[in-house]
């Protein structure tokens, strides 16, 4: 049987399936996740690979690194030309002080990124949180606390985990900052069709709460998310942290998509 493909809110592709196949897909994860070392084949193309590599050179030379090009230096977004800002950055404040991301979200890298949070590649959590580090220390990032994204509680029960979570912790074992949850996600807010934009700020802006607040006064939180899209989660998230007592809020991402607007 074919998987019925469905297009949520935010555009992401989810696929229903069979039991059988369902059941035949989590015993192929258990055996990915725990039993095959990726390490041994390229998670593009799966081709050997030796060493300390999770994408061989071809591939990896394929991959939209943003380093390859010019991005803004506020919110790391891939710009057409060289300039400091990005059009949208420009003459605006955020609540992010600084944002970086690995790749430009495009090509192989939406398949890679598809997988890892909808088709239990837990895997790849090794490979992006390289990635994650490489960049993290290229930009001098130096948090006190490392945090990720929150999921509602039903959510991760039907993923099976918090893929920003699996990054943030990863990166906290390659860099020994602490990780720790620092909001929580306290309402749905995956129908938002039909809402205008302010809307839909202040929806998502209700559905995040601070949590552990004793963590966090003084402190520089370095937010790790899989990919930007429009900011908005990250801008919430950054703005509830301040209020919560955090001096500066950091956000690392795999990657962003670059604005249409230039
Ligand atoms: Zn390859
Ligand atoms: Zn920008």
């Amino acid at each position: 049987m074919k998987g019925n493909k469905q297009k949520n809110t935010d555009g992401e592709v989810k696929v229903k399936s069979s039991p059988m196949l369902a059941l035949f897909g989590k015993i192929k994860d258990f055996y990915r996740n725990n039993v095959c070392n990726h390490k041994w084949r390229c998670a593009v193309c799966g081709k050997d690979v030796f060493g300390n590599d999770y994408v061989c050179d071809d591939c990896d030379n394929a991959l939209p690194y943003l380093s390859k090009g010019d991005f803004c230096e506020h919110c790391g977004r891939k710009t057409k030309t060289a300039q400091k800002y990005c059009l949208t950055c420009k003459g605006v404040l955020t609540e992010v002080d600084k944002m970086r991301s690995v790749f430009n979200y495009e090509g192989v890298i939406v398949k890679l990124i598809t997988d890892f949070k909808f088709k239990r590649a837990e895997y790849l959590s090794d490979f992006f949180s390289d990635a994650l580090y490489k960049l993290y220390q290229k930009e001098n990032f130096n948090p006190d606390i490392i945090t990720y994204v929150p999921m509602l509680k039903k959510a991760i029960k039907k993923r099976g985990y918090n893929q920003t979570e699996l990054l943030a912790n990863a990166l906290s074992s390659k860099t020994g900052v602490d990780c720790a949850l620092l909001t929580e996600k306290v309402k749905d807010t995956s129908h938002q069709v039909g809402l205008k934009r302010k809307e839909r700020f202040e929806n998502l802006q209700g559905s995040i709460r601070v949590i552990n607040r004793d963590l966090l006064k003084g402190k520089t939180v370095l937010i790790v998310d899989d990919v930007t899209t429009t900011g908005a989660t990250a801008e919430v998230i950054a703005k509830k942290l301040k209020s919560g007592g955090s001096k500066r809020v950091y956000l690392l991402t795999v990657a962003s998509v670059a604005l249409i607007k230039e």
